[in-house]
């Protein structure tokens, strides 16, 4: 049994905390806000009066915070706070360039550090099912590996601090345009006369194949447990897919470079997100194309 310590007991942070408890660890934690507190202390979780509190005694941190500011912020509070020998491990999905300050910012303060950004979504985190890309030093991902065994299926080690926010942004840039590729071919066969469920046949098992098509399709009926089944409820939201395409974005431009189907990416979930009066799967974006292609 390990004492680990879990900042952000959020949408992700939460079910990951109550996995850790689940599998028999002494896992203390500390949100900001009231009802994410209320619901891991339901599930077992020691809830601190603050972060320093939490980390007090603990050998591995995990923070599950929403952007870069929050990340270093909390270092700035945590990294003091902590035990000797104690790894940090941050699974929010940040920018590069912070993840690379936080580990300055470990390294200084004579701690091990791992930036371990996750697919799988909320789904994945209550399943312990999560993808790790993983970046930092070897024996600190090491070091963190049993714990992120508990909370994934799968830790992939992607090279040094901040290599799991890039491997992550560049999949999750794939994912986008792929989605509104999808969606087009969907939108020209309907116009078209073909059916929905024919081309799904053709491009689940052809050079078209994708995860937009064969996991999270954007029309309903040819993958029952797609979101667009259920009005595109749940899901990987839109703004969490606009997040990730802004970070990728941003980390082109630090490089020099010009993604132009990165770049449209961006600006057409952005356009769809400030329409949006709810919050939809990022397949919902099928009806964007539709409309655009009118
Ligand atoms: P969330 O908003 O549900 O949770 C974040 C939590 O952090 C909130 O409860 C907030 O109160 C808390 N918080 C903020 N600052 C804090 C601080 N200083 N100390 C303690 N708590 C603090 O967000 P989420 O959906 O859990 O996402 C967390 C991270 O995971 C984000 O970086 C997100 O991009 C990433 N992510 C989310 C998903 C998803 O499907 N939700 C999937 C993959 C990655």
């Amino acid at each position: 049994m390990s004492t680990i310590a879990v900042i952000g007991l959020g949408n992700m942070g939460g079910p990951m905390a109550a996995n850790l408890v689940s599998a028999g660890h002494d896992v203390r934690g500390f949100d900001l806000a009231e009802q994410a507190c209320a619901t891991a202390s339901a599930a077992g979780v020691t809830v601190a009066g603050s972060g320093t509190e939490a980390v007090r005694e603990a050998e591995v941190v995990i923070t599950m915070l929403p952007a870069g500011q929050h990340v270093l912020t909390a270092y700035d509070e945590l990294l003091p706070a902590s035990a000797d020998g104690a790894v940090f491990v941050d699974c929010s999905t940040i920018d590069a360039t912070s993840a690379r300050t936080a580990h300055e910012k470990a390294a200084a303060a004579g701690r091990r550090s791992v930036d371990a950004p996750v697919s799988g979504g909320v789904v994945g985190a209550e399943g312990g099912t999560l993808t790790f890309m993983a970046g930092g030093e070897t024996d600190a991902v090491q070091a963190a590996g049993p714990i992120l065994a508990v909370l994934g299926k799968r830790t992939v080690h992607c090279g040094p601090g901040g290599a799991g926010q890039v491997a992550k942004m560049c999949n999750n840039m794939v994912l986008g345009v792929s989605m509104i590729a999808v969606s087009e071919a969907f939108v020209l066969a309907e116009r078209q006369g073909l059916d929905p469920q024919a081309l799904f046949d053709v491009m689940s098992t052809s050079s078209g194949q994708c995860w937009a098509v064969s996991t999270n399709c954007p029309v309903p009926g040819p993958v029952p447990g797609s979101p667009a089944n259920r009005e595109f409820a749940g899901g990987f939201a839109a703004p969490l897919m606009l997040k990730d395409l802004r970070l990728a974005d941003a980390a082109a431009d630090e490089a020099g470079l010009t993604l132009r189907l990165g770049r449209t990416a961006t600006e057409r979930y952005t356009e769809f997100v400030d329409r949006e009066d709810r919050v939809r799967d990022f397949s919902a974006i099928i009806e964007d194309v539709r409309e655009a292609a009118s």
